[in-house]
């Protein structure tokens, strides 16, 4: 059994390629729900429905999220209205989200409505999609423009404000979901995937007991940087990392993982960074980490359970 921590398209593409040679052997995807947010009465859960639908097939692969083929006729038609259409919900993806929120409202937890939305698209049984709690938390980004949701920051602003501070709102009294921890602890290896250290692999890493399971397992633990020659591919990596003073570098990210991890994957564009991350007392593998289509994200799959 392997077990991956995850945010949603870095994330996404690495698992797609893991899936690809992993046979029939469990996999456990612990994904982030900091992202989460409501938006005019739907509960939108973006990490996790981009992870199902990658693994089925189903993705915008030029975008990374979102439906294949998706139309926006009504976003285009709640403008009329003067609704807020900022957050992209194509025509097709709306479904899934009436489909959550209907759930929720008859008293199913996000891992039970997770499950059956996975299954409905067709994803393989020896696959589990774990949100990381049923608790609802939100990832709120305080920056010099004020506070705001982090979808808010990311979509509507751009990410443009400056970053101040990050608070995953609710994580305090958050659960571990059910099977969580038993993922991790019954692993034979856990991948932390190449996802923004601060708001997708931080609020995981935040709830209770996650981080002392992660401490305690007998499994290989295991992180692939986000990073790509010190630089993120897409989205804000580096701006949350250094509006919270942290070097932008995969031997920062190594450094928030020291404390359980095994081994730090790094591309080979960041190879001077590997004495640093050794020193840390940690083990390396230096691959190229860029996953441009299916075949390079199986490759450096291959070469991570190669390793374990
Ligand atoms: P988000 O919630 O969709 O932003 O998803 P993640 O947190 O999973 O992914 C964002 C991170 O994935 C960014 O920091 C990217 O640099 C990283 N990422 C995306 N594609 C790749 C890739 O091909 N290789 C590596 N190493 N990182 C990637």
């Amino acid at each position: 059994m392997i077990t991956a921590l995850g945010g949603g398209v870095g994330a996404a593409k690495f698992l797609e390629g893991l899936c690809s040679i992993i046979g029939n052997e469990p996999l456990n995807i612990i994904v982030n729900t900091g992202d989460d947010i409501k938006l005019g009465g739907l509960n939108i859960s973006p990490d996790v429905d981009t992870i199902i639908y990658r693994l089925t097939g189903a993705v915008d692969r030029k975008k990374g999220w979102g439906l294949e083929g998706d139309t926006f006729n009504f976003l285009n038609s709640l403008k009329k209205f003067g609704l807020d259409t900022w957050f992209n919900i194509g025509d097709q993806d709306i479904a899934t989200h009436i489909y959550r929120t209907h759930l929720r409202s008859k008293g199913f937890s996000p891992v039970e409505i997770t499950s059956k939305i996975a299954r409905a698209f067709g994803l393989s049984d020896n696959i589990s999609v774990l949100p990381m709690t049923d608790q609802d938390v939100e990832t709120w980004i305080q920056t010099n423009e004020g506070e705001m949701h982090f979808q808010e920051y990311l979509v509507k602003r751009q990410m443009k404000p400056e970053v101040c501070r990050v608070a995953i709102r609710g994580i305090d009294s958050a659960e571990p979901a059910h099977g969580v921890i038993d993922s991790i602890s019954g692993a034979r290896a856990v991948i932390i995937c190449p996802s923004n250290p601060i708001i997708s692999i931080g609020p995981i890493l935040q709830i209770k007991g996650i981080k002392e399971a992660l401490r305690a397992t007998q499994a290989q633990i295991v992180a692939i940087s986000p990073l790509v020659g010190g630089r993120p591919l897409k989205g804000p990596a580096d701006r949350l990392m250094r509006g919270l003073g942290l070097e932008v570098t995969s031997a920062q990210v190594a450094r928030l993982y020291a404390d359980f991890l095994d081994t730090m994957v790094i591309d080979i564009e960041d190879a001077h960074e590997n004495q640093e991350i050794i020193d840390l007392g940690l083990k390396t593998l230096v691959v190229d980490t860029i996953m441009s289509d299916k075949k390079k994200a199986s490759n450096l799959a291959s070469s991570i359970l190669e390793l374990l």
